[in-house]
């Protein structure tokens, strides 16, 4: 298996490439930006992407996703909430001072539920609205593995005062869908360190008050 998890673009969106040597293929979650060094990279491994999953509508998160399709033909799935911030993405844009990157209606909904990723390495949509309306986390549980998008960090949670944000919903989806996981499961987190869902369930502060 090759799992792969790199910053990309001004705020550092954890970008994460999986593959399956096997197969040759591969899916890539939040390709925000630095899409030569994503195709780069799935190129020097040989392998072919399948998919192009994106956590949530975010520029950050969102803003290579064409261009890596355009590239390798790969279909971009993201869940149908997050249609308006995709056609926000000018006003993303200048929230940022960057350009404004081309942006495409997603090929299929990534909606709650749904299986995708790769044949020996799948992963189950699990819809977390909070940080926005549309934002999912991608459960691998034969990797024991979250990717977690915005919604968790390690000692943190997404933020939820931009558009489509709710702070009370954020707080209920993780407790009635991450914490059920396993403690030993792994987080990928889409800004910095990874964790796990032990350690949040024990030491993150902003999930006591329960
Ligand atoms: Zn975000």
């Amino acid at each position: 298996m090759i799992l792969e998890t790199f910053p990309v673009g001004p705020l550092a969106c954890n970008c994460t490439l999986l593959g399956d040597p096997e197969t040759g293929e591969a899916i890539v979650i939040d390709p925000g930006d630095e899409v030569g060094r994503i195709h780069r990279r799935l190129t020097e491994h040989g392998l072919k992407l399948k998919q192009i999953l994106v956590t949530h509508a975010h520029i950050d998160h969102v803003g290579g996703a064409l261009r890596l399709k355009q590239l390798t033909g790969a279909p971009i799935l993201l869940n149908e909430n997050d249609l308006p911030l995709l056609k926000m993405m000018d006003q993303q844009a200048g929230w940022l001072g960057i350009e404004t990157p081309e942006t495409a209606p997603p090929d299929e909904s990534l909606v709650d539920g749904l299986l995708v990723g790769l044949k020996h390495y799948p992963a189950q949509v699990l819809h977390t609205p909070g940080h926005t309306q549309g934002s999912v986390c991608l459960h691998f549980a034969p990797l024991k593995l979250l990717v977690a998008g915005d919604t968790l960090f390690a000692g943190s949670i997404g933020r939820t005062d931009l558009a489509g944000g709710d702070g009370e919903q954020i707080i209920d989806s993780i407790h009635s869908r991450l914490l059920r996981l396993p403690d030993e499961t792994r987080v990928l987190s889409g800004h910095g360190p990874a964790t796990t869902i032990g350690a949040e369930r024990r030491s993150n502060p902003f999930l006591r008050t329960r």
